[in-house]
């Protein structure tokens, strides 16, 4: 299960790992946390506008990496708020998705400025913790839920990486992935360049040609 802010946030930070897990045969959910409805400069763009060409951006590009299901909780960009009630239903997904793996944004990064991305890090971190046990929102598991244990969360876009994917196989799904969201401007080819440098760049810690890495945290 993949837990982020913005429609975007999967494909350039784990879209590699997610094709060569899929090609395994894992199952990969997303759950967006946020519907992404403020980034354009267009002055005719509207949030709502935007909201639904983001929200049809990452289907496509969820549908060219192969994940299996997507969940848009649909809370405006930028207000994301490590909150009961979210962390609440982020919980009820992970029982309902049962995860063995979660991926999701550092929030300790340093110098991690944007609010949803330390916000969705902390929020999925406490919903990790309390799926686990069933005496956490008791309600859930009336409605033939189960608590779910994860036995390893991955951290993306960390200071602190100790796990390193070989994307090089999937490299040039990864990029296709991204370059469907257009209206962010993932499809210029400067910015297409950049991430496979990025992946050349982390790569070269394990000699693979192109990698992922990410903080592993095993529970
Ligand atoms: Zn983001």
């Amino acid at each position: 299960m993949i837990i982020f802010a913005h429609p975007d946030d999967a494909e350039g930070n784990c879209g590699g790992t997610t094709v060569k897990w899929v090609r395994e045969g894992k199952i990969i959910h997303y759950l967006v946390l946020t519907n992404g409805d403020k980034g354009s400069d267009d002055p005719s763009m509207t949030s709502e506008k935007l909201a639904e060409i983001r929200g049809k951006e990452q289907e496509a590009a969820a549908k060219v990496l192969g994940v299996s299901g997507i969940t848009f909780l649909g809370i405006p960009d930028g207000e994301l708020e490590v909150s009961l009630p979210i962390r609440k239903e982020i919980t009820r997904l992970i029982r309902l998705h049962q995860p063995a793996v979660v991926f999701t944004h550092d929030p300790w990064k340093v110098y991690q400025v944007h609010p949803d991305h330390r916000a969705a890090g902390f929020l999925t971190l406490d919903a990790v913790i309390v799926a686990r046990d069933r005496l956490y929102y008791p309600d859930q598991l009336t409605q033939r839920l189960r608590p779910c244990i994860v036995n390893e969360i991955c951290l993306f876009g960390t200071d602190y990486p100790d796990f390193w994917v070989d994307i090089s196989e999937s490299i040039e799904i990864k990029l296709q992935a991204v370059r469907c969201h257009e209206s962010q401007g993932l499809a210029a080819k400067e910015v297409q360049e950049r991430i496979r440098n990025r992946a050349l760049e982390v790569g070269k810690a394990k000699s693979y040609l192109y990698g992922e890495a990410f903080k592993k945290i095993v529970m």
